[in-house]
Protein backbone atom coordinates (compact mmCIF):
# COMPACT_ATOMS: atom_id res chain seq x y z
CA UNK A 1 0.00 0.00 0.00
CA UNK A 2 1.35 3.53 -0.77
CA UNK A 3 1.72 5.40 2.47
CA UNK A 4 4.05 8.11 3.01
CA UNK A 5 6.08 6.18 5.52
CA UNK A 6 6.79 3.45 2.97
CA UNK A 7 7.87 6.10 0.53
CA UNK A 8 10.23 7.79 3.21
CA UNK A 9 11.86 4.99 4.16
CA UNK A 10 12.50 3.74 0.47
CA UNK A 11 13.08 6.86 -0.61
CA UNK A 12 11.05 7.41 -3.04
CA UNK A 13 10.75 11.13 -4.20
CA UNK A 14 7.63 11.43 -6.14
CA UNK A 15 4.75 9.29 -7.58
CA UNK A 16 2.11 10.82 -9.69
CA UNK A 17 -1.29 9.74 -10.79
CA UNK A 18 -2.55 10.88 -14.52
CA UNK A 19 -5.98 9.98 -15.31
CA UNK A 20 -7.93 10.79 -18.62
CA UNK A 21 -10.78 9.33 -18.64
CA UNK A 22 -11.74 11.06 -22.59
CA UNK A 23 -8.80 8.21 -23.54
CA UNK A 24 -9.15 5.64 -20.56
CA UNK A 25 -5.60 6.74 -19.79
CA UNK A 26 -4.66 5.63 -16.18
CA UNK A 27 -0.69 5.49 -15.43
CA UNK A 28 1.14 5.94 -12.40
CA UNK A 29 5.16 7.42 -12.67
CA UNK A 30 7.47 6.79 -9.61
CA UNK A 31 10.28 9.04 -9.65
CA UNK A 32 12.53 7.02 -7.22
CA UNK A 33 15.64 9.09 -7.04
CA UNK A 34 17.47 12.14 -9.22
CA UNK A 35 20.36 12.56 -7.38
CA UNK A 36 22.44 12.02 -10.32
CA UNK A 37 20.33 13.25 -12.78
CA UNK A 38 16.77 13.03 -14.15
CA UNK A 39 14.94 9.81 -13.41
CA UNK A 40 14.94 7.67 -16.06
CA UNK A 41 12.86 4.38 -16.75
CA UNK A 42 10.52 2.59 -19.62
CA UNK A 43 6.70 2.83 -19.19
CA UNK A 44 5.23 -0.92 -19.26
CA UNK A 45 1.42 -1.92 -19.84
CA UNK A 46 -0.17 -4.00 -17.75
CA UNK A 47 -3.81 -5.41 -16.87
CA UNK A 48 -3.41 -5.09 -13.51
CA UNK A 49 -5.42 -6.15 -11.08
CA UNK A 50 -5.88 -3.41 -8.37
CA UNK A 51 -4.07 -0.15 -8.07
CA UNK A 52 -2.20 -1.57 -5.32
CA UNK A 53 -0.53 -4.39 -7.96
CA UNK A 54 0.21 -1.09 -10.08
CA UNK A 55 2.07 1.17 -6.89
CA UNK A 56 3.87 -2.24 -5.98
CA UNK A 57 5.59 -2.66 -9.31
CA UNK A 58 6.10 0.78 -10.34
CA UNK A 59 7.89 1.68 -6.75
CA UNK A 60 9.61 -1.49 -6.79
CA UNK A 61 11.27 -0.58 -10.74
CA UNK A 62 11.77 2.69 -10.14
CA UNK A 63 14.06 2.10 -7.34
CA UNK A 64 15.74 -0.77 -9.33
CA UNK A 65 16.73 1.86 -12.07
CA UNK A 66 18.17 4.17 -9.84
CA UNK A 67 20.41 1.32 -8.63
CA UNK A 68 20.60 0.44 -12.21
CA UNK A 69 22.10 3.90 -13.67
CA UNK A 70 24.20 4.73 -10.20
CA UNK A 71 26.14 1.68 -10.77
CA UNK A 72 26.55 2.04 -14.51
CA UNK A 73 28.42 5.72 -13.88
CA UNK A 74 25.14 7.00 -15.79
CA UNK A 75 24.28 10.48 -14.90
CA UNK A 76 20.14 9.63 -14.39
CA UNK A 77 18.32 8.91 -11.23
CA UNK A 78 15.56 6.47 -11.12
CA UNK A 79 12.09 6.54 -12.47
CA UNK A 80 9.49 4.01 -14.24
CA UNK A 81 5.90 4.94 -15.13
CA UNK A 82 2.98 1.94 -15.34
CA UNK A 83 -0.27 2.31 -17.59
CA UNK A 84 -2.82 0.42 -16.25
CA UNK A 85 -4.90 -1.37 -19.33
CA UNK A 86 -4.86 -4.38 -21.52
CA UNK A 87 -2.07 -3.40 -24.15
CA UNK A 88 -4.03 -5.72 -26.92
CA UNK A 89 -7.89 -3.36 -25.81
CA UNK A 90 -7.18 -0.12 -24.65
CA UNK A 91 -3.79 1.43 -26.89
CA UNK A 92 -4.59 4.32 -28.90
CA UNK A 93 -2.94 7.44 -30.38
CA UNK A 94 -5.08 9.77 -27.95
CA UNK A 95 -4.20 7.61 -25.15
CA UNK A 96 -0.35 7.81 -26.03
CA UNK A 97 -0.50 11.46 -26.79
CA UNK A 98 -2.18 12.53 -23.52
CA UNK A 99 -0.05 10.41 -21.69
CA UNK A 100 3.06 12.44 -23.47
CA UNK A 101 1.07 15.97 -22.04
CA UNK A 102 1.02 14.30 -18.78
CA UNK A 103 4.57 13.55 -19.20
CA UNK A 104 5.58 17.09 -20.26
CA UNK A 105 4.17 18.74 -17.18
CA UNK A 106 6.52 16.94 -15.09
CA UNK A 107 9.13 19.17 -16.66
CA UNK A 108 11.90 16.57 -17.79
CA UNK A 109 12.40 15.08 -13.89
CA UNK A 110 10.78 12.25 -15.66
CA UNK A 111 11.99 10.54 -19.14
CA UNK A 112 10.31 7.50 -20.33
CA UNK A 113 11.00 5.08 -22.91
CA UNK A 114 9.49 1.13 -23.94
CA UNK A 115 8.67 -0.80 -21.85
CA UNK A 116 6.89 -4.45 -21.35
CA UNK A 117 4.33 -4.14 -24.12
CA UNK A 118 4.98 -0.91 -24.80
CA UNK A 119 6.66 -0.47 -28.68
CA UNK A 120 8.53 2.17 -30.68
CA UNK A 121 4.91 2.90 -32.66
CA UNK A 122 3.91 3.89 -29.03
CA UNK A 123 6.68 5.94 -28.11
CA UNK A 124 6.25 7.82 -31.20
CA UNK A 125 2.46 8.65 -29.79
CA UNK A 126 4.81 10.15 -26.49
CA UNK A 127 6.82 11.60 -28.54
CA UNK A 128 4.18 13.76 -30.58
CA UNK A 129 3.74 15.60 -27.13
CA UNK A 130 7.29 15.82 -24.82
CA UNK A 131 10.82 15.47 -26.10
CA UNK A 132 11.26 13.36 -22.27
CA UNK A 133 11.57 10.05 -23.90
CA UNK A 134 14.18 8.33 -25.44
CA UNK A 135 14.27 4.57 -27.10
CA UNK A 136 12.53 6.64 -30.37
CA UNK A 137 13.13 5.42 -34.08
CA UNK A 138 16.49 6.33 -35.74
CA UNK A 139 14.96 7.90 -38.44
CA UNK A 140 13.90 10.62 -35.13
CA UNK A 141 17.67 10.74 -33.87
CA UNK A 142 17.05 7.93 -31.54
CA UNK A 143 19.05 4.91 -31.05
CA UNK A 144 16.84 1.90 -32.37
CA UNK A 145 16.33 -1.65 -30.77
CA UNK A 146 18.46 -1.98 -27.46
CA UNK A 147 18.84 -5.88 -27.51
CA UNK A 148 22.11 -5.66 -29.15
CA UNK A 149 23.68 -3.48 -26.96
CA UNK A 150 21.96 -5.12 -23.97
CA UNK A 151 23.84 -8.32 -25.21
CA UNK A 152 27.30 -6.91 -25.94
CA UNK A 153 27.10 -5.66 -22.26
CA UNK A 154 25.69 -9.52 -21.04
CA UNK A 155 28.97 -10.55 -22.67
CA UNK A 156 31.51 -8.16 -21.16
CA UNK A 157 29.92 -9.36 -17.97
CA UNK A 158 30.29 -13.01 -19.08
CA UNK A 159 34.11 -12.10 -19.59
CA UNK A 160 34.94 -10.53 -17.08
CA UNK A 161 33.37 -13.50 -14.43
CA UNK A 162 35.73 -15.37 -16.29
CA UNK A 163 38.62 -13.95 -15.83
CA UNK A 164 37.88 -13.82 -12.33
CA UNK A 165 37.24 -17.58 -12.28
CA UNK A 166 39.49 -19.62 -14.79
CA UNK A 167 42.11 -16.23 -14.92
CA UNK A 168 41.84 -15.59 -18.62
CA UNK A 169 38.40 -13.45 -19.90
CA UNK A 170 38.05 -15.59 -22.77
CA UNK A 171 35.18 -17.95 -23.43
CA UNK A 172 36.71 -19.74 -25.74
CA UNK A 173 35.82 -23.87 -25.12
CA UNK A 174 33.59 -22.87 -22.24
CA UNK A 175 30.22 -24.54 -22.43
CA UNK A 176 27.52 -21.72 -21.89
CA UNK A 177 23.40 -22.73 -20.57
CA UNK A 178 21.34 -19.80 -22.32
CA UNK A 179 17.75 -19.77 -21.21
CA UNK A 180 15.58 -17.31 -23.68
CA UNK A 181 16.37 -17.54 -27.12
CA UNK A 182 15.12 -13.62 -27.55
CA UNK A 183 16.32 -10.79 -28.04
CA UNK A 184 19.30 -10.75 -26.02
CA UNK A 185 19.88 -14.55 -26.24
CA UNK A 186 19.94 -14.37 -29.82
CA UNK A 187 22.39 -11.69 -30.05
CA UNK A 188 24.78 -12.74 -27.01
CA UNK A 189 24.46 -16.74 -28.28
CA UNK A 190 26.38 -14.84 -31.68
CA UNK A 191 28.69 -13.47 -29.61
CA UNK A 192 29.37 -16.74 -27.37
CA UNK A 193 29.59 -18.40 -30.09
CA UNK A 194 31.90 -15.93 -32.39
CA UNK A 195 34.30 -15.97 -29.19
CA UNK A 196 34.96 -19.85 -29.19
CA UNK A 197 32.48 -21.06 -26.59
CA UNK A 198 29.73 -23.95 -26.46
CA UNK A 199 25.91 -22.51 -26.77
CA UNK A 200 23.24 -25.04 -24.97
CA UNK A 201 20.03 -22.99 -25.23
CA UNK A 202 15.85 -23.61 -24.54
CA UNK A 203 12.69 -21.47 -24.94
CA UNK A 204 9.31 -22.27 -25.12
CA UNK A 205 8.76 -20.54 -28.66
CA UNK A 206 9.08 -22.15 -31.67
CA UNK A 207 9.86 -19.41 -33.97
CA UNK A 208 12.47 -18.01 -31.59
CA UNK A 209 14.04 -21.41 -31.00
CA UNK A 210 14.60 -21.53 -35.24
CA UNK A 211 15.86 -17.90 -35.19
CA UNK A 212 18.25 -18.93 -32.54
CA UNK A 213 19.29 -21.95 -34.80
CA UNK A 214 19.92 -19.67 -37.53
CA UNK A 215 21.99 -17.37 -36.06
CA UNK A 216 24.20 -19.74 -33.84
CA UNK A 217 24.56 -22.68 -35.77
CA UNK A 218 26.53 -24.43 -33.71
CA UNK A 219 24.47 -24.15 -30.70
CA UNK A 220 22.64 -27.47 -29.28
CA UNK A 221 18.92 -26.92 -27.82
CA UNK A 222 18.07 -28.14 -24.29
CA UNK A 223 14.38 -29.18 -22.59
CA UNK A 224 12.78 -26.59 -20.96
CA UNK A 225 13.79 -27.75 -17.77
CA UNK A 226 16.87 -29.61 -18.44
CA UNK A 227 19.01 -26.13 -18.85
CA UNK A 228 19.62 -26.31 -15.10
CA UNK A 229 20.47 -29.58 -14.99
CA UNK A 230 23.26 -29.26 -17.97
CA UNK A 231 27.26 -29.72 -17.21
CA UNK A 232 28.40 -26.46 -18.11
CA UNK A 233 30.50 -23.18 -17.16
CA UNK A 234 27.72 -20.93 -17.23
CA UNK A 235 24.20 -20.48 -16.55
CA UNK A 236 22.68 -17.23 -18.71
CA UNK A 237 19.23 -16.69 -17.79
CA UNK A 238 17.99 -14.43 -20.32
CA UNK A 239 14.41 -15.09 -20.39
CA UNK A 240 12.53 -14.80 -16.60
CA UNK A 241 13.38 -13.29 -13.88
CA UNK A 242 14.02 -15.14 -10.26
CA UNK A 243 15.16 -18.34 -11.81
CA UNK A 244 17.40 -18.97 -9.40
CA UNK A 245 15.31 -20.22 -6.86
CA UNK A 246 15.18 -22.78 -4.03
CA UNK A 247 13.73 -25.23 -6.59
CA UNK A 248 16.85 -24.67 -8.96
CA UNK A 249 20.16 -23.75 -6.74
CA UNK A 250 21.29 -27.32 -6.55
CA UNK A 251 20.31 -28.34 -9.84
CA UNK A 252 22.77 -25.70 -11.13
CA UNK A 253 26.71 -27.49 -12.45
CA UNK A 254 28.19 -24.27 -13.74
CA UNK A 255 31.29 -21.78 -11.99
CA UNK A 256 28.75 -18.69 -12.87
CA UNK A 257 25.67 -17.36 -13.16
CA UNK A 258 25.78 -14.45 -15.92
CA UNK A 259 23.08 -13.14 -18.17
CA UNK A 260 20.61 -10.50 -19.21
CA UNK A 261 16.95 -11.38 -16.93
CA UNK A 262 16.08 -8.74 -14.59
CA UNK A 263 15.95 -9.77 -10.90
CA UNK A 264 17.56 -13.82 -11.42
CA UNK A 265 17.79 -14.22 -7.96
CA UNK A 266 14.54 -14.81 -6.25
CA UNK A 267 14.91 -13.24 -2.75
CA UNK A 268 18.37 -11.92 -1.69
CA UNK A 269 19.32 -15.06 0.37
CA UNK A 270 20.13 -17.20 -3.14
CA UNK A 271 23.06 -15.04 -3.80
CA UNK A 272 24.71 -15.73 -0.36
CA UNK A 273 23.89 -19.17 -1.19
CA UNK A 274 25.50 -19.21 -4.69
CA UNK A 275 28.43 -17.28 -2.78
CA UNK A 276 28.61 -20.58 -0.14
CA UNK A 277 28.64 -22.81 -3.27
CA UNK A 278 31.05 -21.25 -4.82
CA UNK A 279 29.32 -19.81 -7.92
CA UNK A 280 30.24 -16.47 -9.05
CA UNK A 281 26.98 -14.59 -9.71
CA UNK A 282 27.43 -11.73 -12.24
CA UNK A 283 25.19 -8.26 -11.08
CA UNK A 284 22.81 -8.40 -13.46
CA UNK A 285 21.51 -5.33 -12.87
CA UNK A 286 24.92 -3.93 -14.09
CA UNK A 287 25.46 -6.17 -16.88
CA UNK A 288 22.36 -5.68 -18.73
CA UNK A 289 22.92 -2.27 -18.25
CA UNK A 290 23.79 -1.66 -21.94
CA UNK A 291 20.47 -1.37 -23.25
CA UNK A 292 20.14 1.72 -21.00
CA UNK A 293 23.26 3.01 -21.48
CA UNK A 294 22.34 3.13 -25.70
CA UNK A 295 19.36 5.22 -25.05
CA UNK A 296 20.97 7.31 -22.39
CA UNK A 297 23.19 9.36 -24.84
CA UNK A 298 20.00 9.85 -27.37
CA UNK A 299 20.01 13.45 -25.50
CA UNK A 300 23.52 14.30 -26.61
CA UNK A 301 23.06 12.73 -30.07
CA UNK A 302 22.96 9.02 -30.07
CA UNK A 303 26.44 7.02 -32.22
CA UNK A 304 27.01 3.24 -32.65
CA UNK A 305 30.88 4.26 -31.24
CA UNK A 306 29.69 6.30 -27.78
CA UNK A 307 27.44 3.13 -27.49
CA UNK A 308 30.07 0.84 -27.35
CA UNK A 309 32.48 3.01 -25.36
CA UNK A 310 30.01 3.11 -22.60
CA UNK A 311 28.78 -0.77 -22.92
CA UNK A 312 32.04 -2.09 -23.11
CA UNK A 313 32.70 -0.44 -19.56
CA UNK A 314 30.43 -2.80 -17.88
CA UNK A 315 33.80 -5.48 -18.00
CA UNK A 316 35.65 -2.69 -16.08
CA UNK A 317 32.59 -2.02 -12.88
CA UNK A 318 31.90 -6.21 -13.10
CA UNK A 319 35.56 -6.66 -12.55
CA UNK A 320 35.53 -3.50 -9.72
CA UNK A 321 32.45 -5.00 -7.87
CA UNK A 322 34.24 -9.27 -7.80
CA UNK A 323 37.11 -6.84 -6.03
CA UNK A 324 34.66 -4.90 -3.49
CA UNK A 325 33.09 -8.47 -2.82
CA UNK A 326 36.45 -10.08 -1.38
CA UNK A 327 37.39 -6.82 0.13
CA UNK A 328 34.09 -6.48 1.95
CA UNK A 329 33.71 -10.97 2.40
CA UNK A 330 30.30 -9.98 1.08
CA UNK A 331 27.97 -11.44 -1.88
CA UNK A 332 28.15 -9.84 -5.00
CA UNK A 333 24.82 -8.54 -5.39
CA UNK A 334 25.36 -6.99 -2.06
CA UNK A 335 29.01 -5.17 -3.10
CA UNK A 336 26.61 -3.92 -6.26
CA UNK A 337 24.44 -2.58 -4.05
CA UNK A 338 26.83 -0.84 -1.88
CA UNK A 339 28.27 0.77 -5.16
CA UNK A 340 25.66 2.38 -5.99
CA UNK A 341 24.46 3.16 -2.84
CA UNK A 342 27.94 5.08 -2.53
CA UNK A 343 28.11 6.64 -5.52
CA UNK A 344 24.58 8.22 -4.73
CA UNK A 345 25.66 9.57 -1.12
CA UNK A 346 28.94 10.89 -2.30
CA UNK A 347 26.66 13.12 -4.60
CA UNK A 348 24.44 14.01 -2.57
CA UNK A 349 26.82 15.30 -0.12
CA UNK A 350 28.30 17.91 -2.29
CA UNK A 351 28.81 21.33 -0.64
CA UNK A 352 29.46 23.34 -3.36
CA UNK A 353 29.69 27.33 -2.32
CA UNK A 354 27.09 29.52 -3.72
CA UNK A 355 27.59 30.43 -7.33
CA UNK A 356 25.39 33.00 -8.18
CA UNK A 357 23.12 30.88 -10.08
CA UNK A 358 19.63 33.45 -9.31
CA UNK A 359 19.91 35.37 -12.59
CA UNK A 360 17.21 32.85 -13.97
CA UNK A 361 14.64 33.86 -11.34
CA UNK A 362 14.98 37.37 -12.15
CA UNK A 363 15.48 37.48 -15.99
CA UNK A 364 16.60 40.62 -17.24
CA UNK A 365 18.05 42.21 -13.57
CA UNK A 366 21.31 42.31 -12.61
CA UNK A 367 21.60 40.06 -9.52
CA UNK A 368 25.20 40.35 -9.15
P1 LIG B 1 12.30 -11.41 -25.47
O1 LIG B 1 10.86 -11.36 -25.09
O2 LIG B 1 12.71 -11.03 -26.84
O3 LIG B 1 12.87 -12.88 -25.18
C1 LIG B 1 12.56 -13.64 -24.07
C2 LIG B 1 12.55 -15.09 -24.51
O4 LIG B 1 12.38 -15.91 -23.34
C3 LIG B 1 11.42 -15.44 -25.47
O5 LIG B 1 11.94 -16.10 -26.61
C4 LIG B 1 10.52 -16.36 -24.64
O6 LIG B 1 9.86 -17.32 -25.42
C5 LIG B 1 11.53 -16.99 -23.71
N1 LIG B 1 10.95 -17.61 -22.53
C6 LIG B 1 9.89 -17.20 -21.80
N2 LIG B 1 9.64 -18.07 -20.81
C7 LIG B 1 10.58 -19.03 -20.91
C8 LIG B 1 10.88 -20.20 -20.16
N3 LIG B 1 10.14 -20.58 -19.11
N4 LIG B 1 11.94 -20.96 -20.54
C9 LIG B 1 12.68 -20.62 -21.60
N5 LIG B 1 12.45 -19.52 -22.34
C10 LIG B 1 11.42 -18.74 -22.00
O7 LIG B 1 13.04 -10.53 -24.36
P2 LIG B 1 14.50 -9.89 -24.46
O8 LIG B 1 14.36 -8.48 -24.91
O9 LIG B 1 15.41 -10.82 -25.17
O10 LIG B 1 14.89 -9.83 -22.91
C11 LIG B 1 15.32 -10.99 -22.22
C12 LIG B 1 15.44 -10.68 -20.74
O11 LIG B 1 16.39 -9.65 -20.54
C13 LIG B 1 14.13 -10.19 -20.11
O12 LIG B 1 14.08 -10.67 -18.78
C14 LIG B 1 14.31 -8.67 -20.09
O13 LIG B 1 13.56 -8.08 -19.05
C15 LIG B 1 15.80 -8.55 -19.84
N6 LIG B 1 16.37 -7.30 -20.37
C16 LIG B 1 16.25 -7.00 -21.67
C17 LIG B 1 16.80 -5.81 -22.16
C18 LIG B 1 16.71 -5.46 -23.62
O14 LIG B 1 17.45 -4.56 -24.06
N7 LIG B 1 15.87 -6.12 -24.40
C19 LIG B 1 17.50 -4.96 -21.29
C20 LIG B 1 17.63 -5.32 -19.94
C21 LIG B 1 17.06 -6.51 -19.48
Amino acid sequence: MLTFDRLYSEGHEEVVFFSDPSCNLKAIVAIHDTTLGPALGGTRMWPYASIDDAVEDVLRLSKGMTYKAAVSGLNLGGGKAVIIGDPKEDKSEALFRSYGRYLESLNGRYITAEDVNIGVEDIEHVFTETSNVVGVAKIHGGSGNPSPYTARGVFKGIEASCNKVYGDRSVKGKVVALQGAGSVGRNLGSYLEKAGAKVLFTDINETNIELFKEKVPTSEFVGVDDIYDVNCDIYAPCALGATVNDKTIDRLKCKIVAGAANNQLAESRHGDILKEKGILYAPDYLINAGGLMNVSIEFEGWSDEKAIRMVDSIYDTTMKIFKLSDEENVAVHKATDMLAEKRIESIRNLKGGYLGNLRHRFPGRKVR
